[in-house]
């Protein structure tokens, strides 16, 4: 039933859908441009502009990553469309089917994607097996409806009722198309919303094959996004005090010391220097391990250098615990 082409460039998405990204402003550049407020190429150091961005992004300056615009053209079913639609930041202009006939192009979900109703989650599926006969019962529902209420849309098109009227009998697993423009911090939005675990199966699919093409736009404004909100975690007031309440302080004292060896080990990957002026620089942010202990977990992990700004907001954090 229906047509399923994929138009060039675009990922499949379900089992009739797909996304494309049709258009494109700007990308990283444009975002370390924004945020420098100059009018030249931005810096050349990609380095420092990757710092830049991501110092931006953990820090939630957001405008910046407004500057870049994404525009979509995406076929999916009405009811992942009414999940879209409720991102209100973005313009969007969808085929009419007031205008236009409507195509039998229905979604049929794959047996696989049969799951039972959560228990927990009154929004979610269960991940018990559902037995083969009721699966297939279900796809079978579909398959028999959407064939229904086409035949039925079609009677009351040709008996020359308004089509504005006729396509109310049309199930939400219809698809429909649209073009779909937004910013990118707006797509990230979108995106960590829609790509969540307890987001439907149905529209994961989409934020998922959407992040493959913002992550060809922006490479390094994804991966921060990726690093800081997609598997950044946030604690509450209330779980700090739970962390404060149970962690034992020797705990806390060991990723402060890691945060710092860390801060060290940064340093010495930009500016390499002699052993023991390394110890005096560990001091010098606050560690407490012994010159021998210091010594140890060099050897055990000399690369492991991290951000430095991120290290010392780490720090920071740790000590309100
Ligand atoms: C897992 C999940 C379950 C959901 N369940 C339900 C549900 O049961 N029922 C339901 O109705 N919705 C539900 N939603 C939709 C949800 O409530 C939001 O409408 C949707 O995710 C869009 O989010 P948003 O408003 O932040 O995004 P956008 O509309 O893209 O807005 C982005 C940001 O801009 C700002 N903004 C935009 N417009 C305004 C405005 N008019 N006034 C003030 N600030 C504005 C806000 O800060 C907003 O966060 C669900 C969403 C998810 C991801």
């Amino acid at each position: 039933m229906g047509s399923s082409e994929i138009p060039a460039g675009a990922v499949k998405c379900l089992d009739k859908g797909f996304i494309r990204l049709v258009d494109s402003m700007g990308g990283d550049a444009a975002i370390v441009q924004a945020a420098r407020v100059s009018y030249g190429k931005g810096t050349t150091k990609v380095s420092r502009d990757r710092a830049l961005i991501r110092y931006l992004m953990r820090h939630h300056h957001s405008t910046p990553f407004e500057m870049v615009e994404l525009k979509f053209h995406a076929k999916m079913p009405i009811f992942v469309a009414r999940q879209w639609v409720r991102h209100r930041t973005a313009n969007i202009n969808e085929y009419s089917l007031r205008y236009s006939e409507a195509v039998d192009d229905f979604y049929i979900p794959r047996p696989e994607d049969v799951h039972f109703q959560s228990t927990v989650n009154k929004q979610g599926r269960e991940v018990i097996e559902v037995p083969t006969e009721l699966r297939e019962k279900t796809v079978a529902y579909f398959e028999e409806m959407s064939q229904r209420s086409f035949a039925m849309y079609n009677e009351l098109n040709e008996a020359g009722i308004a089509r504005e009227l006729a396509r109310a009998v049309l199930p939400v697993n219809i698809y429909t198309q649209w073009y779909w423009k937004n910013d990118l911090h707006n797509t990230f939005h979108f995106l960590r919303l829609r790509m969540d675990q307890h987001a439907q199966y149905e529209i994961r699919v989409y934020a998922e094959a959407m992040a493959s093409m913002v992550k060809e736009v922006a490479p390094i404004a994804f991966e921060a996004f990726e690093d800081y909100i997609l598997n950044g975690m946030y604690f509450s007031r209330l779980d700090q005090e739970i962390f404060s309440q149970n962690l034992p302080e020797r705990v806390i004292d060991d990723l402060h010391e890691d945060a710092i060896y860390r801060i060290v080990a940064g340093l010495n990957a930009n500016k390499p220097r002699e052993e023991n002026e390394l110890y005096d620089l560990y001091k010098k942010e606050g560690g407490q391990d012994s010159e021998a202990d210091f010594s140890i977990k060099r050897i055990a992990a000399p690369e492991s250098a991290g951000n430095i700004f991120e290290m010392r907001e780490l720090k920071e954090k740790l000590k309100m615990i």
